[in-house]
């Protein structure tokens, strides 16, 4: 790895900072730098459709749609627990089909499948913080099935205790699951 970490600075090929925050998701424990802290992801499938038909609105119930610009909606999702693989599955397709069809009673076309996983934590709270040993890296993690809703205010959080110093609250620190975490 071209990483370099000493107690005050950290190296990445020509790139020098005082701080790395690693943002690397639910395969963070597979291969980021704090693999003792575990990681339970929730695997969800969305499909994009295209509609005539439907508002240029959000609509809500058995699932989400979100309009994407000029008819095209992403609907989701799903949760599968226990799953290695990130393939989109035709069970997947059908169980967002059902449910759409139950919500929105127009035509509509699928023009993409995807599957993801969600960076899910047991007790449902985020991961920040640094290392107890190695200072000068972070990790912003965990956001789990509502990272998209948390992310500015977790940013705003992670911001202040890096720039300001300001302690991050007890829920949402690294510290509370393990005090012996190693690189
Ligand atoms: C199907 C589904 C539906 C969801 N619906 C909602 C919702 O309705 N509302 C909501 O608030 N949240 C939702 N979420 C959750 C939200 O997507 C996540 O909480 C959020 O994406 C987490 O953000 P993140 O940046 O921590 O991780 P990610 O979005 O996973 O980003 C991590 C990034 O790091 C990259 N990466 C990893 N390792 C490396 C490496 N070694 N080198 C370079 N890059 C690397 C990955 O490729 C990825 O781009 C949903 C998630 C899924 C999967």
């Amino acid at each position: 790895m071209s990483l370099t970490i000493t107690s005050h600075e950290v190296g990445y090929k020509e790139l020098k900072a005082s701080k790395i925050v690693f943002c690397d998701g639910a395969y963070a424990e597979k291969a980021g730098f704090f693999q003792k802290l575990h990681f339970n992801p929730a695997k969800g499938e969305v499909l994009t459709i295209k509609t005539e038909a439907a508002p240029e609105e959000v609509f809500n119930g058995k699932v989400y749609g979100v309009p994407i610009g000029n008819g095209y909606f992403k609907v989701g999702s799903t949760y599968t627990w226990d799953e290695e693989n990130d393939l989109p599955t035709e069970g997947g397709k059908a169980e967002i089909i059902e449910k759409l069809e139950a919500i929105l009673n127009i035509p509509f076309e699928i023009v993409n499948h995807e599957a993801g996983f969600r960076p899910t934590i047991r007790d449902r709270r985020p991961y920040l913080g640094f290392h107890p040993e190695h200072t000068s890296i972070g990790i912003f993690n965990g956001l789990g099935t509502k990272g998209y809703l948390m992310a500015p205010w977790l940013s705003e959080l992670m911001t202040k205790h890096i720039v300001d110093g300001e302690e991050l609250p007890r829920d949402v620190r690294i510290s509370r699951i393990s005090k012996k975490i190693t690189l």
